[in-house]
């Protein structure tokens, strides 16, 4: 096991993606489609630093089924180093996704071996090893609070993606936070945890960079960048408080699994341009645009070579 200077730990979900016409009143069965594909908000953000040109290792936990060992297969190929914790009386998270022919889908997921990733599961060896260190809320909450304090022990720079914004979340995560980094619903839930106004997604695009800094203070992290889907995202720090624009013209097809694109390739970019947080946020920009012109998550991850042309 050879740590890198990026270490990811979350989630890994395997993606059970069915297309049909509409979706199934309650009681009825319909035909579809039926793709598989490995997903899950961990995963896809270290598919997405690797393939935007770094070293990661991924730290997550499954099952003792099929699904293990496809994604074992996957992270040799996309060249990740790969700690699985295996839980044998759990299954691989997995998640059921409907498509209709409208687009529109439906999900259900089931964190299974997720849920059960421990602290033990992180060694510090791992952490005295690394340089950033990435983590989302789609795992264990303990495991999460104990790699980031331990981290912060470290000297690692903590990115969290306070993704899916759970109701238990501990808010005292966030002092163990340097860099987070919400979507707008993520941005605006806090903000109401934290009981403090909070804009209407409509109108979070369009205020002005004195507002939407002054809303990224109240969060604790010294550092925070909010995206906002086509709009690009606002970086916020001591040295920063800007709008840092998305690609324009983008032929989009997909947008799961973009804030993934958009937080993995953040973190490879901090690494390519160190000390330039806007230039890390551009990389990432490029990268997420890339991503939402295909389909899938984790197999539409942008490529070094693409991200730079
Ligand atoms: P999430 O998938 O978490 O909701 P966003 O929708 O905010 O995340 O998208 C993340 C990033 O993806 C944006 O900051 C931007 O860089 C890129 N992006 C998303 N949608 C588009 C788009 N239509 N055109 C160009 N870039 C986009």
């Amino acid at each position: 096991m050879n740590p890198s200077p990026i270490l990811v730990v979350g989630s890994f979900v395997q993606d059970l993606t069915f297309s049909t016409q509409r979706f199934p009143s309650p009681g009825e069965t319909v035909v579809g489609q039926f793709f598989t594909g490995p997903g899950g908000k961990g995963s896809n953000q270290a598919v997405a630093a690797r393939r935007a040109g770094a070293d990661v290792t991924f730290v997550g936990a499954v099952g003792a089924d099929a699904f293990a060992q496809s994604v074992r297969e996957f992270y040799q190929e996309e060249g990740i180093h790969a700690a699985l914790a295996e839980y044998r009386d759990a299954s691989t998270g997995t998640a059921g996704i409907l498509f209709d022919n409208s687009g529109q889908n439906e999900i259900v997921v089931a964190l299974g071996a997720n849920d059960f990733l421990s602290p033990h599961d992180i060694p510090d060896e791992f952490l005295a090893e690394s340089e950033i260190l990435v983590c989302q809320l789609e795992c264990n909450l303990v495991a999460v609070k104990s790699v980031l304090e331990r981290a912060g022990r470290n000297s690692v720079t903590r990115i969290l993606n306070p993704a899916p914004l759970r109701e238990e979340l501990p808010l005292d995560l966030l002092q163990s936070t340097d860099i987070l980094i919400p979507n707008e619903t993520e941005f605006i839930g806090l903000l109401e945890r934290l009981e403090s106004s909070a804009p209407t997604e409509e109108e979070l695009p369009h205020l002005s960079p004195d507002e939407l800094g002054n809303l990224c203070r109240k969060l604790g992290p010294p550092t925070v960048l909010v995206t906002l889907g086509r709009h690009g995202v606002h970086l916020w720090s001591e040295t920063h408080n800007k709008r840092i624009p998305a690609v324009e013209g983008v032929k989009v097809v997909d947008t799961t699994g973009a804030g993934d694109a958009f937080v993995g390739a953040f973190a490879a970019g901090m690494q390519r341009f160190p000390g330039d947080l806007p230039a890390a946020a551009r990389f990432a920009n490029r990268a997420a645009a890339l991503s939402v012109t295909r389909q899938g998550t984790a197999p539409a991850m942008a490529r070094l070579e693409e991200i730079e042309s």
